[in-house]
């Protein structure tokens, strides 16, 4: 508990770090400030009905926020009748970075440094609070806790510290706040620059709210000049509503306009794009609830960062209860942004039940079911634009192959990959795969981090040669997608780089034939090479390299222990088989000078150079270069 009245704080590190950047101006737009605050002021007034529901005590009835220009002290006065804060809590709130919204702020900053990420993407990011010193150089928030009849101050003019106060009964005459019943009241002083004049228009306070705004479900009024009232002397104010506050959910769709869909997107997103496409449906019958759901176009940089994001936003008979992740949608769907909006949900219900509730659950499956089906049709309906999207989102997308078991088949038909058959550039689908396969019980992939690197791959030679298409995954999440055992529509996926190649009786015939004339020499390479493969033996996979290292049907490829390693994870080493091209003229060759003399150094010494040079093939390092050089330069001499 805090026992002094007035106190003086210094702002956690972090705070100060994002209000030099605020202050520094990195934002490329200041509108945002408006956005930002009155976003909070509904935040306030959803928990305070939200928490009327289970308290009696509370009033929840005639909510809204103001805004008042004084242009005469160049400030602007933003109110809520909203949950309000408690002295502690204004010292949790603001004084430190609790909340996610200036944590992923952050985030992306630290990422931004890291990887050439262009500041002025930030100006998208809303810092919540912190944004008013945007425009203001000085902030002063009043409030008064819901239940609490005492109103607290904070002040501050972000040179690292701020102050707050209980407010003594003069000090409650002085800000007119005595008529607050609860909520908050946020003093901005404006910064003295010429930018910053337009913010004490009506017509600039207006548009903005028009623009970011308008769809907030409390009304937002502005303190504004009676017309009707003459008297000039006599400064008489009306409040006026500027803002639609439409549920559009709740409208009929045939009502709404792909530009007001698109308004609402910008809203309930906070994305600068427009969406790619949306789904707004009602359902019927054991469950009744409306859903407005937004595919966007472009995904946001943090998409992989490991915050707890928002998720849709759940909303019962128009209350809004939460937009907890992950309550309403898998998170291999957490691009989706929208709304579901239930009618037989019941009001009370706490947060923590709602998960176990099964009428969450069914709308969940409900919301899958429609949001794969409306990939579906986008993908053969409107195919530039599924590629649009989908290069956008796969890498999430891909993560529900493994994670929605239910719905594995609906997700690998939304995949699409590059093929040795498509041009660099374009993709394929896998049920194009099958119908250009014809009976091959196979899918076949070769797993690499680019295309260029793959498309040459001596991997490839034999199934090239047959005419074979092979599909190149480029992502590091793809190995994960057709991992040992995956199959699609009956169809197995199969590397190009593990076990055995389908290979027709003759030829298999003839390899065994090779095996039986080169029994010796084959024998001595394994010897020589034992501590680093399983075994050696003739394929046809190749037709014009002469090795190559091949991993087991079921162990891991050589691109995903890569993967490992790269991030740095301890992976039991794995040895591979050693295949040879039994028709590369090397093997007659080395025939030859074993048969000339079978103890020779040079056999161990060529044994070395086959294994490096497959080493290489598969992309990995070679453990002794300097060796393996010399070799060479002794085998060129
Ligand atoms: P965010 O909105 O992302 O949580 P902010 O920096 O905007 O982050 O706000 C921090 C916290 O301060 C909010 O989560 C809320 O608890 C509190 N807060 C901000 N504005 C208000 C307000 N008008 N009324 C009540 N609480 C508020």
């Amino acid at each position: 508990m805090l026992m002094t009245t007035q106190s003086k704080h210094k702002f956690e590190a972090e705070v100060s770090q994002v209000l030099d950047l605020v202050i520094n101006s990195l934002y490329s737009n200041n509108d945002i400030f408006l956005r930002e605050l009155l976003s909070n002021a509904s935040d306030a007034i959803d928990k305070l009905r939200f928490a009327a529901l289970t308290d009696t005590k509370i009033d929840s009835s005639d909510p809204q926020i103001g805004i008042a220009i004084d242009k005469d002290s160049r400030k602007i006065i933003i109110s809520d009748s909203g949950i309000g804060m408690s002295q502690e809590e204004m010292i949790n709130n603001l004084g430190t970075i609790a909340k996610s919204g200036t944590k992923e702020f952050m985030n992306a900053l630290k990422a931004s440094k890291q990887e050439g990420f262009d500041p002025k993407l930030i100006g998208q990011f809303g810092v919540g609070f912190y944004s008013a010193f945007i425009v203001a150089h000085k902030v002063t928030v009043i409030s008064r806790k819901a239940g609490s009849d005492k109103f607290t101050l904070w002040t501050s003019e972000a040179k690292g510290e701020y102050e707050t106060e209980t407010l003594s009964a003069t000090q409650i005459d002085e800000y007119k706040v005595a008529d607050l019943k609860q909520g908050c009241k946020i003093i901005l002083e404006l910064k003295t620059e010429e930018e910053y004049n337009e913010y004490l228009e009506e017509w600039k306070i207006r548009s903005i709210v028009k623009e970011y705004s308008n769809f907030i479900e409390y009304p937002i009024k502005l303190r504004t000049k009676d017309s009707e009232n003459e008297d000039e002397n006599e400064d008489k104010y009306i409040w006026e509503t500027i803002n639609s506050q439409k549920a559009l959910w709740a409208k009929n769709k045939s009502e709404i306009s792909p530009e007001e869909y698109k308004e609402f997107y910008k809203h309930i997103s906070r994305d600068f794009n427009e969406p790619c496409d949306w789904i707004h449906y009602s359902a019927e019958g054991t469950n009744e609830f409306t859903a407005l759901l937004y595919l966007p176009a472009k995904a946001p940089f943090d998409m992989f960062m490991p915050e707890d994001k928002k998720g849709l936003n759940l909303y019962i008979n128009r209350v809004f209860i939460t937009n907890e992740a992950e309550l309403l949608l898998p998170q291999y769907l957490r691009f989706v942004k929208g709304l579901v909006d239930s009618s037989d949900l019941p009001l009370n219900v706490s947060r923590e039940l709602l998960q176990a509730n099964p009428k969450v659950t069914n709308i969940k499956k409900n919301l899958v079911k429609k949001i794969l089906s409306k990939l579906s049709e986008m993908m053969s309906q409107e195919k530039e634009k599924y590629i649009s999207f989908y290069k956008e989102f796969a890498k999430v997308l891909k993560e529900g192959v493994h994670l929605d078991f239910a719905n594995k088949d609906k997700i690998l038909e939304l995949l699409m990959f590059e093929s040795t058959q498509t041009e660099s550039g374009s993709l394929t689908s896998l049920d194009d795969y099958i119908s250009r396969a014809g009976e091959s019980k196979f899918i076949y992939y070769i797993t690499g981090s680019a295309r260029k690197e793959l498309e040459n791959s001596p991997y490839l030679e034999s199934l090239k040669s047959k005419g074979v298409e092979v599909l190149f995954l480029t992502d590091a999440i793809d190995e994960w997608v057709v991992m040992s055992g995956a199959t699609y529509k009956e169809k197995e996926f199969k590397s190009a780089a593990k076990g055995e190649l389908e290979t027709d009786d003759k030829t298999k015939e003839q390899i065994k034939q090779k095996e039986t004339e080169h029994k010796d020499l084959l024998e001595t390479l394994t010897k020589q090479l034992e501590a680093n493969i399983k075994e050696i033996k003739f394929s046809d996979r190749l037709t014009e390299t002469l090795c190559c290292l091949v991993a087991d049907e079921h162990a891991m490829s050589a691109n995903l222990e890569r993967l490992y390693k790269n991030a740095n994870q301890n992976i039991p080493i794995q040895k591979r088989i050693l295949e040879l091209n039994p028709n590369h003229p090397v093997i007659a060759k080395l025939e030859e000078i074993f048969k000339a003399n079978s103890n020779d150094t040079k056999i161990q010494d060529y044994a070395e150079l086959i294994y490096g040079q497959a080493l290489l093939l598969e992309g990995s390092q070679i453990p002794d270069l300097s060796r393996f050089t010399k070799l060479i330069s002794s085998l060129m001499l």
